[in-house]
């Protein structure tokens, strides 16, 4: 699998990701979406399932459209091999800015705030019923919020949190480092996004 030099940075990035690469991002990313859709799901059955085909829409519609069809890796193998599947039903955009469309990603968002909204609801009830023990005693309170930490749903909730924050690191340090669009990816750099505006 061919690694080539970015002329403009200098550093070394693959023309098209291995498989090694790509599976552990997909294995983060149905573990994320398995664990947010048991929150939401929780909440409701119809719900869940607005989630789910959102979550689906979300990745194999509104990526490609917004982020995939003016990336360097339309029609390769990205780090989520999203790049050939963009190439085969999306039309290539003229724009040569790769972040132009980044504004978009705010209709990703969803996808996160809901589960994560959802996991913590739940510790405002424990915290409440904590705080308002019959003692008022602190020693009361704490140990009335400790034993209510339940492996569900508290438990799942941070290995929610968890899984989310690995897979960040995960791409941030085996996918973002070999990737073509470091220097102008706001997802790794905020600041690009600035850069980009003044070109
Ligand atoms: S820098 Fe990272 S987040 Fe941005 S396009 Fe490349 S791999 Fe994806």
């Amino acid at each position: 699998m061919g690694m080539n030099l970015n002329k403009d940075n200098g550093r070394r990035y693959f023309d098209n990701y291995p498989l090694s690469a790509v599976i552990p991002r997909w294995i983060f990313a149905l573990v994320e979406m398995g664990l947010a859709s048991y929150f939401v799901f929780k909440f409701g059955f119809r719900f869940g399932l607005i989630f789910l085909i959102y979550g689906f829409v979300g990745i194999f519609v509104l990526l490609p459209l917004t982020r995939c069809n003016r990336c360097f890796y339309y029609g390769k193998v990205c780090n989520f091999g999203l790049g050939k599947w963009a190439s085969l039903f999306f039309p290539e955009s003229g724009e040569k800015v790769f972040s132009s469309a980044y504004g978009y990603t705010i209709l990703l968002w969803p996808l996160r705030i809901i589960p994560i909204g959802l996991g913590i609801i739940p510790i405002f009830g424990l915290i409440r019923g904590g705080l308002s023990v019959p003692s008022g005693e602190l020693g009361d309170m704490v140990e009335t919020i400790i034993s209510g930490l339940e492996m569900v749903p508290y438990g799942i909730f941070v290995i929610y949190l968890l899984v989310i924050y690995l897979h960040r690191k995960y791409y941030r340090s085996r996918s973002c480092t070999r990737c073509y669009h470091i220097s102008d990816c706001p997802v790794y750099n905020k600041n690009s996004l600035l850069e980009n505006e003044g070109r």
